[in-house]
């Protein structure tokens, strides 16, 4: 008896600190103090600040600030304080998604498509409502020409009209277009979506191209790579991984120009797909990597599972292509928001993948202020752009929602520091370094007991090919 008391003693603080992930934290006025804050809308520092939130929102950013009764203080101690980050287009519906994302200083999310029911109506409102941590989450609905991808089908107008009404019933931000899209239910779709107020985004749609598309309204093009697919001519056969001629490149931007349409600039996607083609033993690799731990299981067997690793030649012109294609839509200012694709390609794992796509971004050639503002300010325009309604976010300034990162170096002289937050602001609520480390020791502790949970299951009785209470009807 006395012996295992002292085991569980023992084992009391790791337990205590891994068991539970700590509650949401309530949203209270909180002032920044000794803060330098790079609020984003231009490159430029306020340095030794004050910045006071009041009610999930920022109220006041000066040098010396009255502050309220009660009024909880961070001392800054010349830490840097900015917007939160955005990851533009992602596949994340997990409980453990959203805290992991989190606690890498992710406050907004765009879901690009084929999210669960239970994230578009129940997760988000969770969020929303403080009863789970996590950021802020948008979310498309994925339509498509055929069932080949797995997405819902729009054949005319009819089913255009019904889904938008499905769209609007169960609370999406967006439509997604999908590659098969046929010309008709294109033009229904972006028709219907006009009527209903709900922006368009999307890949390039085979047989209506980027042109027709821009031209129509589309808000958003989902990838970088969406170009190759429904705007430069196509590589030819005998070189079908070819690169486009960048002298094409001029053509794009003038398009993109001309509509003031931003396009999601995910150089990690396209990279991470380069790195695996052909090459199996990158995807193994990927598993081997210090993010996996917050890697949800299921992904442990769909990765490998994947087509890219078994596919032949090299991707890399492109991924050259793409770095320039990059630094020219930068000089053109046209707006570029970050994206990853987490976590449904190889590689990419929530969260990580966003601080990846930053740093592929300044290995393309844009600053580090270039690249954050992908994640920050050009993110918050494009949300307020379509909801007027929402408070500004992306930017530290009076007004704007009270989603901040607070580190402990100037991000411009390096992102890694972004990495590793101080403290995260959400919607008003504010995790300190140690409460985000324990919602991610908890996201691997679950995960770890899940795998050796799996491992212990005792072999199906009566053998065969599945387990015996399934096929004998309970539930
Ligand atoms: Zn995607």
């Amino acid at each position: 008896m006395r012996m295992w008391l002292l085991v569980l003693f023992a084992c009391l603080p790791v337990l205590g600190a891994g068991a539970q992930p700590p509650p949401v934290p309530p949203r209270q006025t909180v002032a920044f103090v000794d803060v330098h804050v790079l609020p984003m809308d231009r490159d430029r520092v306020l340095a030794g600040q004050t910045v006071l939130v009041e009610d999930g929102r920022i109220v006041a950013i000066g040098e010396t600030l009255p502050l309220p009764p009660q009024t909880q203080v961070v001392d800054g101690d010349g830490a840097w304080l900015l917007p939160g980050l955005a990851d533009m287009h992602n596949h994340l519906d997990g409980r453990q998604d959203m805290a992991v994302q989190l606690a890498l200083g992710i406050t907004t999310t765009l879901h690009m498509g084929e999210a669960r029911n239970s994230f578009v109506g129940r997760t988000r409102a969770a969020v929303a409502a403080g009863e789970q941590a996590g950021p802020r989450s948008f979310v498309a609905l994925a339509v498509d020409g055929s069932p080949r991808y797995g997405h819902l089908v729009v054949r005319d107008a009819d089913d255009a009209r019904a889904t938008l009404r499905v769209a609007q019933a169960n609370g999406y931000d967006a439509l997604k277009l999908y590659n098969t899209l046929s010309p008709d239910a294109f033009e229904a779709l972006m028709a219907e979506a006009r009527a209903a107020g709900l922006p368009v985004v999307g890949h390039g749609v085979t047989e209506v191209g980027l042109q027709r598309q821009l031209e129509a309204g589309m808000a958003l093009v989902a990838h970088l790579e969406e170009f190759f697919y429904a705007f430069f001519p196509p590589a030819p056969d005998d070189d079908p991984n070819a690169a486009p001629d960048p002298a094409q490149i001029e053509a794009a931007v003038a398009l993109l120009r001309a509509h003031g349409t931003p396009v999601v600039a995910d150089l990690v996607t396209y990279r991470a797909i380069a790195a695996q083609w052909g090459r199996p033993d990158v995807v193994a690799g990927f598993l081997h990597r210090p993010e996996a731990r917050y890697l949800p299981p299921q992904f442990r067997v769909s990765w490998p599972a994947q087509g890219y690793a078994g596919r032949e030649g090299s991707l890399d012109r492109r991924v050259a292509f793409l770095s320039g294609f990059v630094r020219a839509l930068q000089a053109a200012g046209v707006p570029l928001l970050s994206g990853t694709d987490a976590q449904d390609i190889p590689g990419l794992v929530g969260g990580f993948a966003l601080h990846d796509n930053l740093d592929a971004l300044v290995e393309a050639g844009l600053t580090p202020y270039e690249a954050l503002v992908t994640a920050t300010r050009a993110p918050g325009e494009f949300v307020h752009r379509h909801r007027p309604d929402l408070a500004l976010s992306g930017v530290v300034a009076p007004g704007a929602r009270a989603d901040l990162v607070l580190v402990r170096a100037d991000p411009r002289d390096g992102l890694a520091t972004l990495r590793q937050p101080l403290g995260v602001m959400a919607d008003g609520r504010w995790y300190p370094a140690g409460d985000l480390a324990a919602r991610l020791e908890d996201v691997a502790r679950q995960y770890r007991a899940a795998a050796d949970s799996a491992l212990d299951l005792p072999p199906a009785a009566g053998g065969g090919d599945g387990p015996a209470r399934w096929r004998s009807g309970q539930p």
